[in-house]
């Protein structure tokens, strides 16, 4: 059973605009639907290829470049939506307005603007609104208002595949839109009359009951696939293990791919991973050396879509390091690097020992790769399409676990059949041998792998 929260305002077809279809591949959805469940999205059964107009406002307080990798970025999201991006509106403030964001001028301006002979349906801001705003600006347009987190959030809805991305999406999404559509919402329903009012609370009071209750439900079920992955990792437990962290984009899945030659998805668009995967090191190692690919950043990330994304982000705490990987072939790598400090800070893995990896640079050219590596010893410059670099890469892993590990010596008494399988399986043995109180075993394990085992034969 689907109970729409809302139901989703399907942009007009309006005519003089030619539609570009494209594969039905669930992309293009138009008009930004909350639902309260996930089945039967009534979006994804238009298939157009909606027109949108970008609203820039720049701060006074922001600096030019920055604002100017930001307005390129949400860009890249919208055309990651497979909107029509059909014009710009710019506007200089030296603070956002408490009603609109933008001026009552520019305001009207917009409301022109999306009129012929644009016929945009959408227009988005790359500012995140209040639920005020944007019910002033859909008034005011009389067309759906998207924000940045609006946005990444409708990329993280259609991109997630796995039980529990999707539970996460659908939390995130009712935390942050739910109070914008009821503002709209109850506003439009008022109307006239005497008693109105009194009828949209009450639809007010039934809907927050009802996000309510499905936020508690997708609660539960999100505990539940946790318990499950805290089991899956219990086995895990000890081995060495290695996330790659970064920037979307950066290159994480191809540094994956490559690393295990597993078959995760790389694909030149924001946000096409939102789910952990994790695979062996290849060629495999005594012990196994775990990868695991994790969910990319970006500047603004909605602060609940970074909660809700902390259980898949555990892999990267579970590690023992990270690789951060960087596209040294965009030009605001920098503040990508920043943002994913601040991120990863954010999530606890600050102390973690990493690697820099400057990806991409077969297509950096030789004078600025040379600045790179001078302006960062410490990182690797290379190409995760090369396989010798992805050669030497896989040796400083290797490397790096080795030098963590001592010698020691274990006693795993009879009775603890799976424990010792998993040492057999999972960790350096250099000798064993059966003797009255258990079999006694000779291994080289990273202090990490040691307390796991220990605690285990406790
Ligand atoms: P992720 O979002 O960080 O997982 O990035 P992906 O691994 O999906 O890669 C994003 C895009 O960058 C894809 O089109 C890749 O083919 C491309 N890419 C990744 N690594 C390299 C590289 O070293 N060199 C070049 N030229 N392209 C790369
Ligand atoms: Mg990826």
């Amino acid at each position: 059973m689907t109970s729409t929260l809302c139901l989703p305002r399907a942009p007009a077809k309006r005519a003089g605009r030619t539609e570009r279809q494209h594969q039905d591949d669930g992309e293009g959805k138009a008009g930004l639907t909350l639902q309260i469940c996930f089945q039967d999205d009534l979006s994804s059964q238009i298939r157009s290829q909606p027109a949108t107009i970008l609203v820039d406002v720049q701060l006074q307080k922001t600096a030019a470049e920055e604002h100017g990798a930001s307005l390129q970025e949400l860009r890249q999201l919208v055309e990651t939506l497979r909107w029509d991006i059909v014009g710009t509106l710019t506007q200089k403030l030296q603070s956002p307005m408490a009603a609109s964001l933008i001026g009552t001028g520019k305001l009207n301006e917009l409301s022109e603007l999306v009129k012929a002979p644009s016929m945009a349906e959408s227009v988005v801001f790359d500012h995140e609104l209040t639920p005020t705003q944007v019910r002033n600006i859909r008034e005011a347009t009389g067309v759906e208002v998207y924000d940045r987190p609006a946005i990444i959030l409708e990329i993280f809805h259609r991109h997630a595949r796995t039980k529990e991305a999707q539970l996460q999406v659908e939390l995130a999404r009712l935390k942050y839109l739910a109070p914008r559509e009821r503002v709209s919402g109850a506003k439009e329903r008022r109307g006239g009359g005497r008693g109105a009012r009194g009828v949209s609370e009450s639809f007010h009071e039934i809907e927050r009951r009802k996000v309510r209750d499905r936020t508690s439900e997708l609660q539960r079920e999100l505990k539940a696939v946790h318990r499950e992955q805290v089991e899956r990792r219990r086995h895990r437990e000890g081995l060495p293990k290695v996330a790659i962290v970064g920037y979307t984009n950066a290159g994480k899945s191809s540094l994956m791919r490559a690393l295990t030659l597993s078959d995760v998805l790389v694909a030149d668009r924001l946000f096409a991973t939102l789910d952990t995967t994790v695979r062996a090191l290849h060629p495999e190692t005594q012990p196994r050396i775990l990868v695991s690919d994790t969910v990319g950043f970006i500047r603004n990330l909605p602060h609940d879509l970074v909660a809700s994304f902390r259980s898949t982000l555990d892999e990267a705490l579970d590690a023992s390091l990270l690789l951060h990987a960087v596209d040294a072939a965009d030009p605001a790598f920098r503040s990508h690097i920043q943002v994913t400090k601040e991120v990863l800070e954010d999530i606890g893995t600050g102390k973690l020992p990493f690697l820099v990896i400057l990806n991409k640079i077969d297509i950096v050219d030789s004078s600025l790769k040379a600045l790179l590596e001078k302006e960062f010893p410490e990182a690797i410059a290379m190409s995760a399409l090369n396989p010798e670099d992805i050669e030497a890469l896989h040796s400083r892993l290797v490397t790096f676990f080795l030098d963590t590990m001592t010698e020691v010596e274990l006693v795993v008494p009879y009775g603890k059949e799976g424990v010792l399988a998993d040492i057999r399986k999972n960790v350096h043995v250099l000798s064993e041998s059966y003797e009255e109180k258990g079999v006694c075993l000779k291994i080289k394990a990273s202090p990490g792998t040691l307390t796991a085992l220990k605690r285990r034969l406790a």
